[in-house]
Order: structure tokens, then sequence, then C-alpha cells
């Protein structure tokens, strides 16, 4: 690679996470407004699921701890529960194409 092709590159990420503040800034909340970088699933599963030999429908990827679990369509709604167990607040899809975060506590949703 060259050394054009790697600035070209740091390029589109610092526009990309430049859009990303911007946009969660506009949210109502503050736990959104917190998140400095996306966290992004390491591998399309639902980590829970596999343990258990389970099924999933979508994929929702925690935001404060990184893990990625099976959203409330699914069987076992292991992002819920998660939820429940740790409070961490925030998720975001880990489907491809799809751009959004939740907040449980606060309900809100906000694209980026
Ligand atoms: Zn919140
Ligand atoms: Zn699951
Ligand atoms: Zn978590």
């Amino acid at each position: 690679m060259s050394i054009q092709d790697k600035d070209h590159q740091r390029n589109q990420k610092d526009h990309y996470d430049q859009r990303f503040r911007q946009n969660i800034m506009q949210t109502t909340c503050s736990h959104i407004q917190e998140l400095t970088t996306l966290q992004v699933a390491d591998e399309h599963v639902c980590e829970e699921c596999i343990k258990q030999h389970g099924t999933w429908v979508h994929l929702r990827t925690c935001q404060t701890c990184g893990v990625t679990l099976c959203c409330d369509d699914s069987p076992m709604k292991h992002m819920t529960a998660h939820y429940h167990e740790t409070s961490h607040p925030v998720i975001s899809s880990a489907e491809p194409g799809e751009r959004w975060l939740w907040c449980y506590p606060d309900k809100v949703f906000a694209e980026y």
C-alpha cells in the first residue's frame, strides 16, 4: 500500500468519526453523547446463542463492553438480558447497512 492510500484511509476515518460525533451530539441522551468511538461486532454471531445452541434474528453490539448479542425478535433476547444484568445503556445495530444506536434507559433512538 502506498503512503497516499494510507492517508486517504485515515482521512475517510476522520470524516466518519466527525459525522458520528456530530450526529450523536444531536440526541437528548447523555449516554449516547458520551460515546467517543463506535464499537463494532468482531464476529457476526450472538455469543450466547452459540453457547446455548440457539438461533437469532438480528444482532446488536453493546457500546459499553463491545459484546454482540441477539435482538428482541430473537427467541432468547440476549441483548436485553445483558442490559438487565449489566446496566450497559447503549447498543448499536450490528446488521450490515444499519447505522443506529438505542439507549435502553432513555428509550432514545439515534441514527449516525
Ligand atoms: Zn441514555
Ligand atoms: Zn442470542
Ligand atoms: Zn455490555
